[in-house]
């Protein structure tokens, strides 16, 4: 059983040009739940003028259908977002810092020194409450201002954030530049200090066609959550037909074709897909995505005729 976590209401949206209606939000995700989707990452904590695509974070929330077994997580990236996510209700919370110095400064303004210190702090806070944590650590497999990124600092941020009582951490391949190869090899180092498989889930970017590869590589070594985006939504606002993130409805059809089971219904998934696209008004590059977009419109004009 693989557990598919889907970010397309953050991070694809986030990185989408439009600035969706909150009802329209609520209605994808709704849609996702009703494709069996269990853990669904909802929106941002982030200071509204940030991020103006995810500043209806609360009032999302709560128009949110509550279904058992569905978990909502909203990021929060420091004290201040943790604040607004307890008062909107999640009981489940993302947080997040880079692997590379660099990155780190430039998304966040903090060294990864005080970074690190935040998020325990915010962890340490959130585990009070009684929320579950996720741990992103981002551009572990490559940095574009620094390039390589040392296995190295990605080990020790794993081991303070779930010392700290963080319950997964998601590795990310923020900028797409992984390769199957070096997933292994990160996976590999990660196991061997003994962060098992089960503390592990593989938040991949397709911007070099390499998404769905790497996943591959990281469910071979025992890993059973990946990150993903339907349709492949995401990418880039400045970089029209950019990629985004690994397209859902590729990783459910090559899992469930293996299979492996997902526990989602790939054409209830696929139909999210088709509404994503509507919602966000351009043209999304999952290649599932765009097979089954074909074959709608193939089944419309056949009934049409
Ligand atoms: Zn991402």
């Amino acid at each position: 059983m693989v557990s598919l976590y889907e970010v397309s209401p953050r991070d694809g949206l986030q990185n989408e040009a439009a600035v969706v209606p909150t009802e329209a939000k609520a209605e994808l995700i709704g849609k996702l739940v009703a494709a069996g989707v269990r853990d669904i990452e909802v929106t941002s904590f982030v200071r509204a003028r940030w991020i103006p695509q995810l500043s209806d974070a609360v009032e999302l929330v709560a128009m949110l259908p509550k279904v058992e077994g569905v978990r909502y997580w909203g990021l929060v990236p420091n004290r201040v977002g943790l604040e607004r996510a307890l008062e909107s209700g999640v009981r489940h919370v993302a947080t997040f810092l880079s692997a590379s110095e660099t990155h780190n400064k430039k998304n966040v303004n903090r060294t990864l020194r005080e970074s690190l210190a935040g998020i325990e702090e915010v962890i340490a806070v959130a585990r009070d409450e009684g929320m579950v944590v996720r741990g992103y650590i981002s551009t572990v497999f490559g940095c574009p201002y620094e390039g390589d990124v040392p296995v190295e600092n990605t080990l020790r941020i794993a081991e303070r954030l779930l010392a700290a009582g963080a319950s997964r951490i998601a590795l990310g391949d923020t900028t797409g530049m992984a390769n199957p190869r070096q997933v292994r090899e990160v996976l590999q180092r990660l196991f061997a200090a003994g962060i098992g498989p089960e503390r592990v889930a593989l938040h991949m970017h397709d911007t070099r066609g390499t998404a769905l590869a790497n996943v591959l590589a990281g469910y071979e070594l025992g890993v059973r959550q990946f990150d993903g985006s339907v349709g492949g939504m995401g990418g880039c606002p400045y970089a029209p037909g950019a990629s985004g993130n690994a397209a859902s409805e590729d990783m459910v059809y090559t899992l469930e074709a293996m299979g492996v089971p997902t526990g989602v219904d790939l054409e209830r998934l696929a139909d999210a897909g088709l509404f994503a696209e509507s919602v966000v008004g351009r043209e999304l590059p999952g290649r599932y995505h765009q097979y089954w977009r074909g074959a709608c419109a193939r089944s419309v004009s056949a009934r049409t005729a």
